[in-house]
């Protein structure tokens, strides 16, 4: 699905000579790249502050932490995303709210959203999913109707924009109370390891989230909050730093390789290619079909074949998992969902593709409906 060993290749000196530098230099842990990196970041996103931590899970989890809520608190999101989201939610005792999402965009629902909210709703959590923003202006006018907290999880979408309706501009993960991403490899802005980062601009607000990640002292051995470890790594710092100059090309890359796929697709019936929402620019961290009428198995065996990856992002809604049922909800009650976990199915995509690859992808693909 992605070719990070062609990726390194392109960057080798520079990424070795980093690494090389923290290795010369021992401070593994905050060590003077992990500041540089965040400042960075901060430039990149033209936001305030930017505070690194251990992964994209822990940085939903400081957030929720760092905002106060309290067990029995509800928190809204989508029930078509990586677990993480809600696995955060459980873990501090608070109940997840889930709703249904658009089934051309694969985002949450904003009608849907304002039905769930109660009396107890603190939080909502929009996923900016497989690499284009959720309808976060909308959002944020609920946020401001019900008093509600907005944590942005950008994990997917590190470096797309919001265009909002007066024609300003924002990165995705700035314009929420509170932002999340992930460093995953196989991520936008991929590291050698794990890491993640939470994004804000309210100052106090992050001087709690630097306190958090850090044993909830400001002051070394004084603790004012309940806190986590939860550190970004010197050495992943240093090769973040690096990439963090090719994220832009690396995202365009991304884009071209779907201008690709959907000309190639636009004519087969049984295929429908993402949409892209207009406030968005699409980065791509996925480029997910939605099949009519396939045999979604079938095709993933025929692509295997011919030496194809393919992988259904996410094959069981949340409210089916075993981990997280829950009597309020039953099979049926979130249709769109349950039929994009039945019916979709990505690509390769990735930001060293070339057309011959695309071509033999979209052929494969193309073959097996002849
Ligand atoms: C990857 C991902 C996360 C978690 O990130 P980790 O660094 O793997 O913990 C959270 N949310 C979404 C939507 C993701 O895709």
């Amino acid at each position: 699905m992605v070719d990070l060993k062609g990726q390194y290749n392109n960057i080798k000196t520079e990424i070795d000579t980093a690494i090389a530098g923290v290795i010369d230099n021992t401070a593994y842990i905050n060590g003077p790249e992990v500041k540089s990196f965040q400042k960075n970041l901060e430039d990149y996103l033209s936001v305030k502050e930017v505070i690194t931590c251990g992964n994209g899970t822990d940085a939903l989890q400081i957030a929720m932490m760092a905002l106060g809520l309290k067990p029995d608190d509800e928190v809204i999101t989508a029930n078509f995303t990586f677990v993480a989201t809600v696995e955060v939610i459980a873990l501090l005792g608070l109940t997840p709210v889930l709703v249904d999402v658009y089934p051309d965009t694969f985002t949450i629902d904003i009608d849907a959203i304002e039905k769930a909210i109660t009396p107890k709703t603190k939080a909502i959590v929009p996923v900016h999913l497989f690499g284009q923003a959720a309808d976060i202006e909308g959002i944020m006018k609920l946020a401001d109707k019900y008093n509600l907290y907005i944590i942005e999880d950008t994990a997917q979408a590190l470096g797309a924009d919001y265009t909002f309706s007066d024609g300003r501009v924002a990165k995705v993960g700035t314009i929420g109370h509170v932002g999340t991403t992930s460093f995953f490899p196989s991520k936008n802005l991929g590291c050698y390891g794990d890491g993640g980062a939470i994004f804000t601009n309210g100052e106090d607000l992050s001087k709690k989230l630097r306190s958090i990640v850090n044993h909830g002292m400001k002051v070394r051995y004084y603790h004012d909050n309940v806190g986590v470890n939860s550190r970004l790594d010197t050495i992943q710092a240093a090769i973040l730093d690096v990439k963090l100059n090719y994220l832009n090309t690396y995202n365009n890359n991304r884009r071209k390789a779907a201008d690709y796929y959907d000309q190639a697709f636009a004519s087969c019936d049984n295929l429908q290619t993402p949409k892209r929402f207009e406030k968005s620019n699409h980065i791509f961290h996925q480029y997910t079909l939605v099949l009519s009428d396939v045999d979604r198995a079938g095709l993933q065996e025929h692509l295997k074949e011919r030496g194809v990856a393919s992988a259904v992002y996410y094959p069981v809604p949340l409210h089916l998992q075993e981990a997280y049922k829950d009597d309020r909800y039953t099979r049926g009650d979130f249709p769109v969902t349950e039929d994009l976990c039945k019916n979709v199915m990505s690509l390769p995509i990735h930001t060293e593709m070339k057309e011959e690859d695309l071509k033999y992808i979209a052929d494969s693909v193309l073959e097996f409906f002849k």
